[in-house]
């Protein structure tokens, strides 16, 4: 069984809830608490390009789309 995400095999195992059970224990991803996966952004959830200044918490490429909603002016 081979998935892309974990979470994805639950439906298939909903008839076999002691292997469901074990599947979890195993496949389940670990809960981070420091590193660049920790944070993501608000709006896409991609983790690389963060902008956590001004408390916006979101990734460049969204913040490039919704700034001048936001009222950021670009000066150039
Ligand atoms: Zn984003």
């Amino acid at each position: 069984m081979t998935t892309s995400d974990y979470r994805k095999a639950f439906k298939q195992l909903k008839a076999k809830p002691e292997i469901l059970e074990k599947y979890k224990k195993h496949n389940a991803p670990k809960q981070r608490t420091t590193g660049q996966y920790r944070v993501h952004c608000a709006r896409c959830y991609r983790t690389q390009g963060f902008v956590r200044k001004y408390g916006l918490c979101l990734c460049r490429h969204c913040f490039r789309e919704i700034a001048s909603s936001l009222g950021f002016k670009k000066y150039n």
